[in-house]
């Protein structure tokens, strides 16, 4: 079976509601037709005016962070069901941002995992090594402790259910970008890893997303590996424009 194409844009701390209705509006036509799935993540405030715009289009809504706790004495905090409503129908789990900026440990990912998938919106999981961890050659144990932390006792029903994203931490917002045949091999490594967690045909139909420094100009080369199932862009999905280019290089492309 062929694994779908997506395309991820993630808003990070940028874009007012106004903006991301004119944003969409923008990116709409410019994406019509295309075979690549389009999800943006957005921030919660815009989720609604998004979710809205998007609707009937092929654009998917969603979050860029959630609690772990159905509901709760949480000041400030924001729960799956919250979102849902709002009109998501995803969310990014484990982004570096979150782990390296606000502290988030493996134990807090799972937990967030386990409730997005209890409370039915699809995680998005991101992962990646360091610099220090890629100079010291020690991507493929970060990618194997992060995976498997993350879904350890995922209930069978939801075997499978997750989008996977690698994310090397030196390349994301740095300009730099993991070669593709650097990023492919890590692609096929997190296969294995989901392979001896959920088997291989289960395995073989997850789509893993690479990010870090996704531009027009590299996204064709990235996406023409065979494990490379799509692309989660950070800083270039600002520009409705420059989030279509990199969408066109799905075309053609297996
Ligand atoms: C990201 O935010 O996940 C990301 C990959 O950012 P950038 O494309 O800016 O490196």
């Amino acid at each position: 079976m062929a694994r779908d194409l997506i395309v991820i844009g993630n808003w990070k701390m940028y874009k007012t509601s106004r903006e991301a209705a004119d944003y969409i509006e923008q990116l709409l036509p410019k994406i019509e037709g295309n075979k690549a799935r389009v999800f943006l993540a957005v921030p919660f405030t815009s989720i609604a005016s998004a979710a809205a715009c998007a609707k009937q289009a092929k654009l998917e809504i969603g979050a860029q962070n959630m609690n772990d706790a159905r509901d709760g004495a949480f000041t400030g905090e924001i729960a799956a069901l919250m979102l849902k409503e709002a009109g998501a129908t995803f969310v990014l789990l484990g982004h570096s941002e979150r782990r390296h900026i606000f502290g988030e440990s493996e134990d807090l990912i799972h937990r967030k995992l386990a409730r997005a998938l209890q409370d039915d919106i699809l995680p998005v999981l991101c992962v990646g090594e360091t610099l220090e961890e890629h100079e010291a050659g020690n991507m493929k144990e970060v990618l194997k402790r992060q995976i498997e932390s993350a879904l350890a006792d995922v209930p069978k029903e939801h075997a499978g259910d997750l989008i996977l994203a690698y994310e090397p931490v030196w390349a994301i917002g740095t300009g730099k970008t993991a070669t593709p045949k650097q990023a492919q091999e890590a692609h096929a490594f997190c296969r294995e890893c989901l392979a001896e967690i959920y088997g291989k045909r289960k395995a073989g139909q997850i789509s893993i997303l690479y990010g870090g420094s996704v531009k027009p100009d590299n996204a064709k080369k990235l996406l023409s590996e065979k494990d490379i199932d799509g692309v989660l862009v950070g800083g270039a999905s600002l520009d409705a424009d420059t989030l279509a280019d990199i969408i066109q290089h799905c075309e053609g492309i297996r």
